[in-house]
């Protein structure tokens, strides 16, 4: 197959408005009169992001949901995205059988289309460059520079399962309930970011970011953004049972530098109730710490850097 057959055979079937049938050079963005645009992308690779034996529609999946994790942190709306594959010459069809599938699942799941892309061999490793794209009511975007001095901090999920799922894979810790190895490899291989809760962070955050290297560093990013300081309570950070029974009492810090999480974090009122856990405030000052029984602690590692 050349890559005109993969197009027209896996991706044109997941071809939506404006794209085409994936058989012109460009797309048109369908716009949404009174909204923004907000774009995001990110690259996932072999080794890096995901391995080379995962099953290839969680990595189809994981490209996605990166990217529309991003958006939900934003307050936006999913909508369209494009596919930029660096293919290696052993891929087989059944593997892209299988990735195509994965991205028909979850078009269905988030209500998106694919736009279009490009195609392409490398003799390095796989690698799936994603942008996506989504709407937000003019104007209503979250940013990560509006935290206010009194805000209280907010994350949605659970924390730092993904990295233990990674560590496991990685042979650095064994766990000998099932349920739980295969919970956390789960979350590791197929992020579930909560896109739900869009609207109504819309409605009362004051900034937010998603949780992607590690709860602590990408809580740094408001508080740079915003010119404050971010203290977070480490008792009342969510921790799934099973990562507990992974990491037992080192489970918050390693849960708070693991990253991959693709949770959201945010800054909001004090005093509010909803679908995420309050874990700290903002005051004046900058950085962000971990208080552990009200010390300030060193955290392991300042949260996942590629460089
Ligand atoms: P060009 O001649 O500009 O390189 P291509 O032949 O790469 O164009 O692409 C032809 C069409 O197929 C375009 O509409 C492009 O967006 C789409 N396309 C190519 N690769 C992909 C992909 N991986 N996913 C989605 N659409 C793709
Ligand atoms: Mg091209």
């Amino acid at each position: 197959m050349d890559e005109f057959d993969i197009i027209a055979k896996y991706f044109a079937p997941l071809a939506g408005e404006g794209a085409f049938g994936l058989k012109d050079d460009a797309a048109l963005v369908p716009t949404r009169a009174g909204h923004d645009l907000v774009v995001t992308t990110d690259t996932i690779s072999e080794g890096v992001d995901f391995f080379a034996f995962d099953p290839s529609d969680a990595i189809a999946q994981k490209a996605l949901r990166v990217n529309l994790s991003d958006l939900a942190a934003k307050g936006a709306q999913a909508a369209y995205y494009l596919l930029n594959l660096s293919l290696p010459h052993s891929i087989s069809e059944s593997w892209l059988a299988g990735f195509a599938q994965g991205l028909a699942r979850d078009q269905e799941t988030f209500a998106i289309s694919l736009l279009g892309g490009d195609t392409g061999a490398t003799d390095g490793p796989l690698c799936i460059a994603l942008t996506a794209f989504g709407f937000v009511p003019k104007g209503t975007m979250v940013k990560r520079s509006g935290a206010r001095l009194g805000d209280a901090v907010y994350v949605t999920g659970t924390i730092g399962d993904s990295g233990g799922g990674l560590a496991i894979f990685k042979r650095e810790k064994h766990i000998l309930n099932e349920a739980d190895r295969d919970h956390l490899i789960a979350r590791y291989r197929v992020p579930q970011p909560p896109v739900e809760f869009a609207g109504a962070l819309r409605a009362v955050a004051h900034a937010s970011v998603d949780v992607s290297d590690g709860l602590i560093a990408d809580l740094a990013h408001i508080a740079a953004a915003s010119g404050v300081r971010i203290v977070v309570e480490g008792e009342a950070v969510p921790l799934s049972p099973p990562l507990r029974a992974l990491w037992g009492d080192d489970a918050l810090l390693r849960a708070v530098v693991a990253g991959d999480d693709y949770q959201i974090a945010f800054t909001a009122p004090p005093g509010l109730e909803g679908p995420f856990t309050c874990i700290g405030r903002v005051e004046a000052g900058e950085g962000a710490e971990l208080l552990i029984a009200g010390r300030k602690t060193v955290l392991p590692s300042g949260g996942y850097r590629h460089f």
